[in-house]
């Protein structure tokens, strides 16, 4: 026999809402453990004690689970728990790897079980960067800027006075580099040597070395080590130039973020603008085609888009579309 766990949320509680809720996670579980109908013997359901407008046990039915028994209770009302909670447990027949299913709210309860990583490639002021901010805040996920570790780099061989073309000397900084990513107030800070560089990795001058600098082997070796390491532990956005063909090619969402280089440019020469920095739009154009024929041109790991990521190209697009668009990818598999 195999006893496969579940639940879900409703938002409210109204039968075509239950329905609808237990009709998805049932389909879920039985999708994902490849169950045939007859191999289950029974269900048993546990709702809150907030949920009184259908029995989870009748919406089943309902939802076409007619063929074995089924059984609903009540769980005692818990402070902080949980509310218009939907429990489940699935007993078939068989044996073997069983996959529980934690849906809405829910999946809230076993994080470990759900976990994902979404891939955000493209080349400088594509957007990736503000959307997988907002996407990480709505997904409530960490997000990890994967340039900001690369300009970390290029800050500390410059303050410790190294030429890119030195590898030798490049690797052993790099390899010893006391770089830590940190989450304050659900923003990224990068820390290097103890100190809080999240702003001075910024200036531009950091942006054409960074370029230079993640080139090297040695460093991207040591960075895609880093990263690895921080997305095994929980779900997350990477954005970057190589996650969905380097760092994590079995990432189960992948977008290749893109936009024309004149408006690339403008929306730098906006952000750039409001912090301070005087700068030349036609300057920054160029700089950023310069970059691009960098990050594309160079050997190891070039930026381009992995053959399975979809392409969305956010010139004529606003944040809040792209984001909406990548929801409606991840909601339709997750
Ligand atoms: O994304 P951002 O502009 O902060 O990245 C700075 C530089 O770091 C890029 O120009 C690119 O050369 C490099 N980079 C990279 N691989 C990544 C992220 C950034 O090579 N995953």
């Amino acid at each position: 026999m195999r006893a496969i766990r579940g639940a879900t949320t409703v938002l409210k509680d109204e039968p075509q809402e239950i329905c609808a809720a237990v009709g998805e996670l049932l389909n879920t579980i039985v999708q994902k453990n490849a169950l045939r109908k007859e191999e289950i013997v029974y269900i048993l359901f546990s709702n809150t004690s907030d949920i009184r407008s259908m029995y989870p046990a009748k919406a089943a039915r309902e939802a076409g689970f007619s063929f074995c028994a089924l059984f609903s209770a009540q769980e005692p009302q818990i402070d902080g728990a949980l509310v218009l909670c939907i429990r489940v447990m699935v007993v078939a027949e068989g044996a073997g790897n069983v996959s529980h299913a934690y849906l809405r709210g829910a999946a809230d309860l076993r994080r470990d079980l759900n976990k994902f990583a979404i891939a955000l490639d493209g080349p400088s002021g594509s957007g990736k960067s503000t959307v997988a901010k907002q996407l990480a805040r709505e997904l409530d996920i960490l997000y990890l800027d994967t340039g900001a570790m690369y300009r970390a780099c290029a800050l500390k061989l410059k303050k410790e006075g190294v030429e890119c073309s030195n590898e030798a000397r490049v690797a052993s900084v790099i390899g010893g580099i006391d770089l830590r990513i940190e989450y304050r107030g659900g923003a990224q800070r990068t820390v290097l040597d103890g100190v809080d560089v999240s702003e001075e990795i910024r200036r531009p001058e950091v942006s054409m070395a960074a370029s230079a600098v993640s080139a090297l082997g040695c460093v991207r070796e040591k960075m895609v080590e880093m990263q690895r390491k921080i997305a095994s532990e929980q779900s997350c956005v990477l954005d970057g130039r190589d996650i969905g063909t380097v760092v994590l090619p079995d990432a189960a969402f992948k977008f290749f973020v893109t936009a024309s280089v004149s408006v690339r440019a403008r929306r730098r020469y906006g952000e750039l603008t409001a912090k301070g920095y005087a700068v030349d739009l036609a300057e920054l154009e160029k700089e950023i085609e310069e970059r691009d024929r960098n990050d594309s041109s160079r050997a190891i790991s070039p930026l381009r888009r992995a053959e399975d990521a979809e392409l969305i190209d956010t010139s004529a697009m606003t944040v809040e579309e792209v984001v909406a668009l990548i929801r409606r990818r991840i909601r339709e598999k997750v």
